[in-house]
């Protein structure tokens, strides 16, 4: 039993930090790098994140795992997640859904003019992508969505409403799920489309979260979508969705953004105080500090599970729906005990005077909710842990 990376992928993880350290010496970089941040969606659209995604491609981080034909390197997937990991762990932000969701559908499925036109601007961090699935009753089961894309002279008519599509305000283009077919059980009356953001048609409208970060919700009145625009197959939509998902797991659920705000946590334990009294002598804080020190080496247990299993060539879909439920929810507990350690002066916002630590933890306790719901609920999880991983029947 093996729980340490590889010499080769120890030195890799030593080149990203190198990499990395240099470009937090550049002007821009207090723009794009912000540890303090709780999720990489909060940082949004800018000419210093589009440059800092460029460095990314020249460095060649970018399509690490994808055939040298189509520009990549043929690498193993646990680099694309090692890459993650270190941009998680400074805050900057992650490989974009182009590279693994988009780029690699495309690569399997996609056509040749698909494939001409985006593989290599993915690559070169040219453009941004939307994933347009959910919709108003249709997330966690997501194949029920009714977004419809009606069969016209040379194209598609598309008309309906997404919701919470998160970069649809700067995205260059929509990687879009609509229903194609309504006679047919609902998995398989789903496609995909690939079209650009500003076709006339698209109204999108800014949701606020609780976390105070910016999402979507996306109209469409009588959008023209050419044939061409169609990706893959016609009603093989849902079969790309989840192969899609495949691929990410490795590079999904980072640990390394836990374990830098239980540094914070700690340092918060060792330097304040409560009625006068230093926090690092409270013996209940020391009890509840030592649960999450042992609770976060769990999670960062599963998360090598994912990528042990992956490696060797399986799909870890149980291992990380277990990942999944497991650190979202440790990033809640840590919010709800520096909120309990700190007392009720804790629930004051950021910027509002004598708020404890700036309000960084009630702010995370917010945020932190969020992680728990996108990509697959809680609840979704244990769905998936009962029924593939302990072979129950499905809930009445
Ligand atoms: C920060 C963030 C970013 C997101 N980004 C995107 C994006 O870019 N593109 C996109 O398309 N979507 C995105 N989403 C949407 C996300 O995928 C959905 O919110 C998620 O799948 C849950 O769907 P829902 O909101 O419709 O809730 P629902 O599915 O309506 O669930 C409501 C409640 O019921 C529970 N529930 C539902 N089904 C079951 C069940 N079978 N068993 C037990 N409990 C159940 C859920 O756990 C939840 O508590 C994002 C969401 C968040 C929070």
């Amino acid at each position: 039993m093996d729980f340490e990376f590889s010499p080769d992928q120890q030195q890799f993880i030593n080149d990203v930090r190198a990499f990395l350290a240099e470009e937090a010496r550049k002007p821009y970089a207090k723009e794009v790098m912000s540890p303090e941040r709780e999720a990489d969606s909060m940082l949004a659209d800018s000419p210093e994140r589009r440059e800092f995604n460029k460095q990314l491609a020249k460095k060649r981080y970018l399509g690490m795992s994808w055939p040298l034909e189509y520009g990549g390197q043929a690498k193993e997937g646990i680099y694309e997640y090692l890459v993650n990991e270190e941009l998680a762990s400074v805050g900057a932000p992650l490989i974009g859904k182009g590279v693994g969701c988009v780029g690699k559908t495309l690569i399997r499925h996609g056509s040749e003019k698909h494939k001409t036109e985006f593989l290599p601007q993915i690559l070169n961090a040219e453009i941004e992508f939307c994933l347009g699935y959910s919709e108003p009753g249709a997330g966690s089961d997501l194949a029920s969505l009714k977004l419809k894309a009606e069969k016209i002279d040379g194209g598609w008519k598309v008309n309906g409403q997404k919701i919470y599509n998160t970069s649809a305000h700067f995205a260059d283009w929509y990687w879009l799920a609509a229903r194609t077919d309504f006679d047919v059980p609902k998995h398989k009356g789903i496609s995909l489309f690939l079209i650009p953001m500003n076709s006339p048609g698209i109204t999108v409208r800014e949701i606020k979260t609780m976390g105070d970060h910016r999402t979507n919700e996306v109209f469409f009145d009588d959008v023209f979508v050419p044939d061409d625009a169609l990706v893959g197959e016609l009603n093989k939509g849902w079969v790309y969705i989840c192969e899609a998902l495949d691929y990410e797991r490795f590079t999904l659920y980072t640990v390394g953004p836990i374990q830098k705000k239980f540094d914070v946590f700690i340092d918060m334990i060792k330097h304040e105080t409560r009625d006068g009294q230093p926090l690092k002598d409270d013996p209940y804080v020391r009890k509840i500090v030592a649960q999450l020190a042992t609770d976060l080496e769990t999670c960062v247990m599963l998360q090598r599970r994912v990528i042990a299993a992956a490696c060797k060539g399986g799909v870890p879909t149980v291992e990380a729906a277990m990942c999944k439920l497991y650190s979202t929810q440790l990033g809640q507990r840590l919010a709800n005990a520096a909120l309990d350690i700190l007392g009720p002066s804790s629930i004051l916002h950021e910027g509002v005077e004598h708020a404890p630590c700036h309000g960084k933890w009630e702010h995370s306790l917010r945020a932190t909710a969020l992680d728990t719901i996108g990509g697959g609920t809680s609840e979704v999880q244990k769905n998936i842990i009962a029924r593939r991983g302990l072979e129950l029947p499905l809930a009445m």
